[in-house]
């Protein structure tokens, strides 16, 4: 027997799980690490119903990580982590699928930092720590890339010269972890009329929507970086580049205020004044509340359009993420008035957040997505190789 731990680090975070391996990973336990780099990191265990916590102090990832092989330790029957499947943003051009990790190619993602600067080195930083803290486990990299890189050359582009592409300033998509696991989830519910034409919505904290054809990414709304697109909880989604020019230019702004207004001031926060956190807008009387949701659930609409126009139709539409998920009043809005698409919900169903919610000819799937289960996966399978 032997156990399979997932990572996935952000800023300030580090959420876990730890799986058995098997024929199919079997989850064991889950948790988080919060307020890394300050000096109050607390630990988080959830398993078998019960929730156990830890103050560990002053942590970085490399902290993290020890203490989450001290707390699992004991629930581990002495059965070894045989390998760490780790979530990274990036792969650039480089990866289409999982990849067993290793020093040249992690100098290889060190070098995609600068397309995902708030996200990559986290990623990375967690790499490390865990190489160090399981020296004879398999470490295996899955990438929120890799799932877009099937996208054709439109879709991989922008309207720039040439030479910006072959650099590398090109459309990859994110949340690709949420959208394979969501494909494979419909091969299994309907192998037969599968996926042809389906448009997933990962709406949670960051939000994304991907045109799916035949299991294969055709089209998604992040692009460079995961800016673009939907607004999200902080961030602002599609903008027009010549606000840039105008706030460098007019209000004399510079390179990190910009960066910290784009990923951190905008969106539903930006919008309402209030919150990032859709309950809370959900929540408030305040007009500033409903705009921002307005806008939010326009923006999904029109997207919606643009995606099932990609691939020349749709026949399933899926919402996930946490928002996706949960809200019945997002999914209400973005159905409505849609039946020109073939899109009607029942709202007794929509309300329940029944699994199809759908009465009309384009089949509304809800799908709790699990991106640590698709990293599982991919690690069994390279321990089985
Ligand atoms: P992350 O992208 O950080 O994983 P999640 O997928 O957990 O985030 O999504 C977080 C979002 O989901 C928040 O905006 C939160 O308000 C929203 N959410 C969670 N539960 C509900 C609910 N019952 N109704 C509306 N929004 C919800």
């Amino acid at each position: 027997m032997s156990y399979i731990l997932t990572l996935n680090a952000g800023s300030s975070s580090l959420k876990y799980a730890v799986y058995r391996d098997g024929a199919a990973p079997e989850l064991r336990a889950v948790g988080q690490v919060d307020r890394i780099g300050s000096e109050a990191a607390h630990l988080v265990l959830k398993r078998e119903g019960e929730t156990e916590t830890r103050e560990l102090g002053a942590a970085d990832h490399a902290r993290a990580v020890e203490a989450i092989l001290d707390i699992c330790t004991p629930h581990m029957q002495g059965a070894p982590v045989a390998g760490v499947g780790h979530r990274i943003v990036h792969g650039g051009t480089l990866f289409d699928r999982p990849a067993v990790l290793n020093a040249d190619i992690l100098s290889a993602l060190h070098r995609l930092v600068p397309l995902a600067p708030l996200h990559q080195p986290h990623n990375l930083a967690a790499v490390r720590a865990a190489m160090s803290a399981f020296p004879d486990a398999v470490q295996v990299g899955c990438f929120d890339t890799a799932f877009h890189r099937s996208q054709p050359w439109v879709d991989d582009t922008f309207a720039l010269p040439r030479e910006y592409y072959d650099k590398g300033i090109r459309r990859y998509g994110f949340h690709g972890l949420s959208y394979d696991y969501i494909t494979g989830e419909l091969d299994r519910i309907d192998a037969e009329d599968h996926h042809r034409r389906t448009v997933v919505a990962h709406l949670g904290n960051g939000a994304s929507m991907c045109a799916i054809k035949g299991g294969k990414s055709v089209a998604s709304t992040m692009g460079f970086t995961a800016l673009d697109g939907l607004p999200m909880g902080t961030r602002c989604g599609q903008l027009d580049p010549g606000v840039l020019l105008y706030l460098i230019a007019q209000e004399g702004m510079g390179h990190h205020q910009i960066r910290d207004l784009l990923y951190h001031k905008c969106g539903l926060l930006g919008l309402s004044g209030i919150s990032n956190d859709m309950r809370e807008l959900e929540a408030s009387p305040r007009r500033e509340a409903k705009e921002a949701i307005d806008y939010y659930v326009f923006r999904i609409r029109r997207e919606l359009g643009g995606l099932a126009a990609a691939i020349g139709g749709l026949e399933t539409l899926v919402f996930c993420g946490g928002i996706g998920e949960n809200s019945a009043l997002v999914r209400a809005r973005v159905c409505e008035g849609m039946e020109w698409m073939g899109i009607a919900i029942d709202p007794e169903a929509n309300a329940a957040g029944a699994d199809v919610i759908s009465t009309g000819a384009v089949t509304v799937r809800v799908i709790r997505t699990d991106e640590e289960g698709v990293i599982a996966r991919a690690v069994s399978a390279a321990l089985a190789a």
